[in-house]
């Protein structure tokens, strides 16, 4: 159980910031469902729920989703449905339930780099920035990896319009626990973008896999080779889901999948 002395809702992400700032033993609360599990003890919390943080806005050649936005406000979000082959619901779809997808926050899950992080693995495959209140904009890739340099807030991410076509796949035991592993692919003239998460350490992209599968028609043959290549390049772990040798095999079946939707999606856009 968490115990919280003193608690706040600031009205505005700088109030919240200078918060943060200002006092050592302070949390941020997002939307409380990870921080709940365990058994911190918070002098302050800092709820953004009132600080304006919770949109999806849809520009001429982004999306901007506020750290407070939840998994089901994207889930039902028209425009984020429409693009990428519904990859983000896609992703969220399957963690335990309505009600908790309700409450939990893109803010929360993108700043803290959860490791069985499955909508981090498909942001991984598009150009998403992640903007940060005192950092300014970083792309993900390079957040996922450094982390942030100091505390801060994350805001919003954004993710480009490019027109990639996509899929999500995880192998999980049940819709209460997390994925075993998840991969995401997105493709666009012939260029591929490949990551795998829940390995069980954080996502990471298939870089040699993406390079060997760049302008290749998809045979069955290079369908095999390329997840010969991502089961040798992929570092896995083992933990009480699944040994190292499981989700490597698992890879390979996730990877085949992904490849196999895509290339439907790509025939049938050439009709
Ligand atoms: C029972 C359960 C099962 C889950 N299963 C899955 C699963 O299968 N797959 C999956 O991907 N996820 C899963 N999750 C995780 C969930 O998706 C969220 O990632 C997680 O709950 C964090 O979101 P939150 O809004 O609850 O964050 P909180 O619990 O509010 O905060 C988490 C951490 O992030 C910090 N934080 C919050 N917002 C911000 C912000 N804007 N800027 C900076 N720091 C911030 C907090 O201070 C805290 O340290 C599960 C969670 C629960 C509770």
């Amino acid at each position: 159980m968490i115990s919280i002395k003193e608690y706040i809702a600031p009205k505005s992400i700088e109030e919240a910031y200078n918060l943060l700032v200002s006092n050592k033993g302070c949390t941020l609360i997002g939307g409380g469902a990870f921080l709940r599990m365990g058994a911190k003890s918070i002098s302050l919390a800092i709820d953004l729920s009132k600080a304006g943080l919770s949109y999806v806005e849809e520009k001429e050649e982004t999306f901007e989703i506020g750290a407070m936005t939840t998994f089901g406000d994207i889930e039902r979000h028209k425009g984020l449905n429409k693009v990428f082959n519904n990859l983000l619901a896609r992703s969220v779809g399957d963690i335990v339930g309505v009600q908790l997808r309700n409450l939990v926050t893109v803010g929360g899950t993108v700043y803290s780099r959860y490791g069985f992080s499955d909508p981090i693995t498909a942001l991984l495959v598009l150009e998403t920035d992640v903007k940060l209140y005192k950092q300014g904009i970083i792309p993900l890739r390079d957040f996922l990896i450094k982390g942030s340099k100091e505390r801060d807030i994350l805001e919003a991410i954004i993710i480009k319009k490019t027109g990639r076509i996509a899929s999500f796949q995880s192998m999980r035991n049940s819709k209460g626990d997390y994925a075993i592993l998840n991969l995401a692919l997105s493709m666009k003239d012939g260029s591929y973008s490949i990551a795998v998460g829940a390995r069980p350490n954080r996502g990471i992209l298939a870089t040699k896999t993406m390079d060997f599968l760049k302008g290749k028609e998809l045979s069955k043959e290079v369908l095999t080779e390329a997840t010969d290549i991502i089961a040798e390049e992929i570092i896995f772990g083992s933990n009480t889901r699944g040994s190292e040798a499981y989700r490597r095999q698992i890879c390979k079946v996730l990877l085949k999948r992904a490849l196999e939707e895509v290339k439907g999606y790509d025939n049938k856009s050439e009709d």
